[in-house]
């Protein structure tokens, strides 16, 4: 089987006569001053092809009089140089997905046993214990194909996130926010990005274990771009669908070899983990440190607040400059951006969220303008999928209730309990009890009688349960309500910030029985404070 990244056509691009199409990457470099952009939604495969197509002209400037020269030439609306392209050609062995000694970007000696899902390529894709995704998927199924799988692997390099049993993230740590600098055409947009870097240059390592020559040094720049923080190994392609795009009946992978790499792990100074010396040129910086600007709450995200972290701090005398990029620094006036934010929380080791930015210009003014102006009131109410009913028991409500338990008959009671689950007009018999208990308090027009529903809802429940629990206590105080689950309960018993929506119909109707049933079977059951269920259900009904 062959598949060589650079031939095959893979990689989505819209021309600027408005024709999209797949190309292989020799063809898109040949022709990047006709190609308006990289056409990929997302956002973390938009990065990754651009870093990849940004990596090749790193690695063969050289040939073309170095980094700052190519630059100039594609800044100028040229195409790519003739010795660059040349170059990168000649060095096409180095990139087939499934060469026996060195396929590209995997260790072909890495030990072939416990392989893992497809899926761990992509943040998004559920995978292991990593569950709460869009993309749910099954770890022994899922299958990518190779096209997809090249996007997978592009990932690596500038996405790889620390996960459990010793994975390691990339050489800039978790996944931080980075920029890139749109141009006109994609000549344009990578001689924006393409800035030089001011360490050594060093090799680039496209296959292989990944190791850094020298991990406490300043990390050369090949390096650092082709830093491999996994040990991969795809197997052979079998016919198949892909869970990626959709595609069926194309050669696909499925589970992967995706190993911890041993030799990029940080490094330590007594018990803390130091960052690598390296800046990754989109990324920012706060200061001189290697620490990079990263977005990792996801309440924060979810309304472009963590973009606060891209400003100038001003807390207290604590003055901290904006945090800085050098591809930001390198094209100051340039109007175009896109700003690429994955939000990782360190406890979940897959990255939860991530969107993209188009921007003018990345000015304090443009970026403010994108931070909600005020402090949004926390509501907790609502934010369970219902509004907490008030503690407040009318008149009616009390009356209905307790003229139930006063004067309904065993078999009265009987007629309601066959109503389980029915509506109104569904229950003949059971509605005959209930619209002599309802019509006859109407009439003597007591003040704030429940809705027809809440009240049906009330009664059928208090007569699924014996005629003890069925009494009206002073003191009651289980409220089925108040038990119903809300928010999903992670494994250490910890609300989780998901909420749950409130069941409605028959849901509702099974859940709350649910409730009662097992209060039923506690030891000693609490008595049930059926006014307020009457009183909360007609506030959440209608
Ligand atoms: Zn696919």
């Amino acid at each position: 089987m062959n598949y060589n990244l650079l031939e095959e056509k893979w990689l989505p691009v819209l021309w600027k006569n408005g024709n999209f199409r797949h190309e292989s990457v020799i063809e898109v470099l040949n022709h990047a001053g006709e190609i308006r952009c990289i056409n990929l939604a997302n956002p973390l495969d938009y990065f990754a092809v651009h870093r990849f197509l940004l990596t090749l002209l790193y690695w063969k400037a050289g040939l073309a009089g170095g980094v700052e020269k190519t630059r100039e030439l594609l800044l100028r609306g040229k195409n790519i140089p003739v010795a660059v392209l040349t170059g990168i050609k000649e060095a096409t062995p180095c990139f087939d997905l499934f060469n026996e000694e060195s396929p590209f970007l995997q260790d072909s000696d890495v030990k072939r046993k416990d392989p893992k899902s497809a899926g761990s390529l992509f943040a998004e894709c559920a995978t292991g214990t990593n569950i709460a995704h869009f993309h749910h998927g099954d770890d022994e199924n899922m299958r990518l194909c190779l096209n997809c799988a090249v996007l997978g692997m592009l990932r690596v390099v500038p996405w790889s996130q620390a996960g459990g049993a010793g994975l390691t993230p990339s050489v800039h740590n978790a996944p931080p926010i980075m920029v890139v600098a749109t141009g006109d055409n994609l000549a344009i947009t990578l001689g924006l990005n393409l800035v030089p870097l001011e360490v050594r240059t060093g090799e680039a390592k496209w296959s292989g274990h990944f190791q850094s020559t020298d991990p406490t040094k300043p990390i050369p720049y090949l390096e650092a771009l082709t830093w491999n923080p996994r040990c991969i190994y795809l197997p052979s392609p079998q016919p198949g669908a892909c869970w990626y795009c959709g595609q069926t009946a194309v050669d696909t992978v499925g589970k992967i070899i995706y190993n911890k790499n041993e030799k990029t792990k940080l490094l330590k100074k007594g018990n803390k983990s130091i960052p690598f010396s390296w800046h990754d040129p989109s990324a920012f910086y706060p200061d001189k440190e290697y620490t990079t600007v990263r977005s990792y709450s996801e309440a924060d995200a979810k309304d472009n607040k963590d973009l606060t972290l891209l400003l100038e701090k001003d807390a207290g005398k604590k003055k901290q400059e904006r945090p800085k990029s050098l591809v930001v620094e390198r094209n100051m006036d340039h109007q175009g951006w896109l700003l690429v934010v994955p939000c990782t929380n360190p406890a979940n080791n897959k990255t939860f969220d991530h969107r993209q930015l188009e921007l003018n210009n990345l000015s304090p003014e443009t970026i403010r303008a994108l931070i909600p102006a005020q402090e949004e009131q926390s509501r907790r109410q609502g934010l369970d999928g219902w509004k907490q009913p008030k503690q407040f028991y009318s008149q009616g409500i009390k009356q209905l209730v307790l003229s139930a338990e006063k004067l309904l008959t065993q078999t009265d009671w009987g007629a309601i309990a066959n109503a389980a689950f029915k509506a109104m007009h569904e229950a003949p018999a059971a509605f005959d009890v209930f619209s002599g208990l309802y019509w006859g308090l109407r009439d003597k027009e007591i003040n704030g009688l429940p809705s027809r529903n809440a009240a049906w809802l009330v009664l059928k429940l208090m007569a699924a349960v014996p005629t003890q629990a069925r009494l009206i206590h002073a003191k009651a105080n289980f409220s089925p309500l108040q038990s119903l689950p809300k928010r999903q309960i992670n494994e250490r018993g910890r609300t989780s910030i998901y909420p749950v929506s409130l069941p409605g119909g028959p849901r509702l109707e099974a859940a709350l029985r649910d409730v009662l049933d097992n209060n039923m079977h506690k030891r000693y059951p609490e008595p049930v404070d059926w006014i307020g269920l009457c009183s909360g259900l007609d506030q959440l009904l209608d």
